[in-house]
């Protein structure tokens, strides 16, 4: 079996800055990694070439065995990659339930059956994905009334209602507070655990990737220069003086 996500080689130049350079990882079904990193050093970059936004300027990427290399992002989303943005991307004038319905309304989800507009199945639903992330009781209440976490969380779900086998999610405790950080942490977990979706997560936080406790990626100037489990990266001495070190 091929892994889920296979990144080959990948660069990205942006006249003469390399934002991505010669970028490998793979990612297995189901699985969880984090990959960090300074600013600048192209995280969002990466999930850029990922999702499609941009074209790479060398290197592929492969989709469960799929080269998607080139794709048009909505053909990409469609094929099961998911990707939250660091910003809330969700409707304040809409009710949370109806934040649900946009990935639910796409295309093959409940639009397509003629006549009904809103089917149990997607009630039922879309109470599962509120529930999973946090949101039960909130369907009725407008998103742009909720707490910066909790649109954070909705958006979450927003990507989760489309079913993705990956999921992005680029910074998702960017201006949290603590209580919610850590609750940002248990959700990815819980979000696993129970939707078997692989995800990768790139954050900022390093409380954040000690709670999350999985594999870890180290990325500095569009490399990986560092794998391993949160303590291994802690103590690579490349990581410490390229990243850690300014920050203690
Ligand atoms: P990170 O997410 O790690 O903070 P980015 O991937 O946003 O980093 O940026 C990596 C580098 O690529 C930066 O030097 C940034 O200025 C540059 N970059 C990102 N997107 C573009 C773009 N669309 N056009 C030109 N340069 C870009
Ligand atoms: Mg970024």
């Amino acid at each position: 079996m091929p892994p889920l996500l296979a990144i080959d080689r990948l660069t990205k130049a942006f006249g003469g800055v390399r934002a991505v350079d010669d970028l490998s990882l793979e990612v297995e079904a189901g699985a969880l990694i984090c990959v960090i990193g300074p600013n600048g050093c192209g995280k969002s970059t990466l999930f850029n070439l990922i999702t499609g936004a941009f074209p790479p300027t060398s290197g592929t990427v492969r989709f469960d065995g799929v080269d998607i290399t080139g794709w048009p992002p909505h053909r990409i989303a469609r094929l099961g990659i998911g990707r939250k943005f660091q910003v809330p991307g969700i409707y304040p004038d809409l009710t949370v339930a109806e934040n649900l319905d946009v990935p639910l309304f796409a295309p093959g989800a409940r639009r397509a059956v003629p006549g009904s507009e809103r089917s149990d199945a997607g009630d039922d639903r879309a109470a599962a994905v509120l529930e999973t992330v946090g949101l039960t009781g909130t369907a009725r209440r407008l998103a742009g009334t909720l707490s910066h976490g909790q649109k954070q969380w909705l958006e979450i779900g927003m990507v989760l209602a489309a079913r993705p086998r990956l999921m992005l999610l680029d910074e998702p405790t960017a201006g949290m507070t603590p209580a919610e950080t850590a609750a940002t942490a248990d959700l990815i977990l819980r979000i696993r655990r129970q939707q078997g979706v692989a995800v990768v997560v790139i954050e900022h936080d390093i409380g954040f990737v000690a709670r999350l406790d999985c594999p870890v990626a180290v990325m500095m100037k569009g490399s990986l220069v560092s794998r391993g489990s949160y303590d291994d990266v802690r103590r690579d001495p490349t990581v410490r003086q390229g990243y850690l070190g300014k920050r203690a």
